[in-house]
């Protein structure tokens, strides 16, 4: 914009040099006002067009995953109001400000423990059996990857590569898989969160690593503020409903671990 103004203005102080005694200066610079205008008005309706189409399944992230402090071992809440801090992108919440100066000291070895449990919490659930990345069968290779609070498995480092070049991408191919494991099983016909029957406005979303199914899009706000207590609403229902999820139920051996996971606060 700025660059434009000066262009006009010294095309239009050259003109005034031209044109001496005909036109004033001050009539001038109202003309270049003017002429200004155009540019400016191009500028500024670009930018809507240039937000990017959202596209595919919407998500937000999961509750945080560790009820106990990372440094000290105790539970958050039992002295008071969690410290929280924010470390290279990772929330981190700790039972007390005394906690910090350990946790600075080696971060490393407390931010591996949340991500172990991010894995703990959401690899009894997790949708797929192929690498998010190349598609191919996870076998006993398969690295667990944590991104923002959320599980992605690979086959390989360099599929680990090619997630961090575009982990939106990966992102959103997650959540269509996790609607396409939920769906057929999904228990509830009204939004956890209105209690409305769901209509045409209805929108699916993805909340850590479960789908839940929403009225409306004013739902998907609330959502967002607080995604621990609409996980608590729907496992409430699920349960009200009878709990089952048959198209889903895992083997035998692996129903403990699924209790597991029901019982850290999804
Ligand atoms: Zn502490
Ligand atoms: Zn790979
Ligand atoms: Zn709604």
């Amino acid at each position: 914009m700025r660059f434009w103004t000066t262009v006009i203005l010294t095309a239009g102080l050259m003109s005034v040099a031209n044109l001496v005694g005909s036109v004033t200066p001050a009539a001038r610079a109202e003309e270049q006002a003017a002429t200004a205008e155009p540019p400016k008005a191009t500028a500024q309706s670009a930018g809507p067009l240039a937000v990017p189409a959202v596209s595919g399944v919407p998500g937000v992230p999961g509750p945080y995953p560790m009820d106990v402090c990372p440094v000290s071992g105790g539970k958050l809440g039992a002295m008071g109001k969690p410290f929280v801090l924010t470390y290279e992108g990772q929330e981190v919440k700790l039972c007390c400000p005394s906690c910090e100066t350990r946790f600075r000291k080696d971060p490393k070895q407390y931010l591996k423990k949340i991500e172990q449990a991010v894995i703990e919490q959401e690899k009894a659930n997790y949708p797929l059996k192929t690498c998010v990345v190349s598609n191919e069968a996870l076998d006993e290779k398969t690295i667990d990857l944590v991104y923002q609070d959320r599980l992605y498995r690979v086959c390989c480092t360099m599929c680990v590569a090619q997630f961090k070049a575009d982990p939106a991408k990966y992102t959103a191919k997650l959540n269509e898989a996790v609607v396409e494991k939920e769906k057929a099983s999904y228990p509830l016909e009204a939004c956890p969160i209105s209690g409305e029957k769901l209509g045409h406005e209805a929108v699916d979303l993805v909340v850590g690593d479960h789908l839940v199914r929403l009225c409306c899009p004013k739902c998907v706000e609330q959502v967002k503020q607080d995604p621990a207590a609409c996980l608590a609403k729907l496992d409430a229902a699920e349960s009200a409903a009878g709990g089952a999820q048959p198209a889903t139920q895992p083997a035998e051996g692996e129903k403990s671990k699924q209790d597991e996971h029901a019982g850290h606060g999804h």
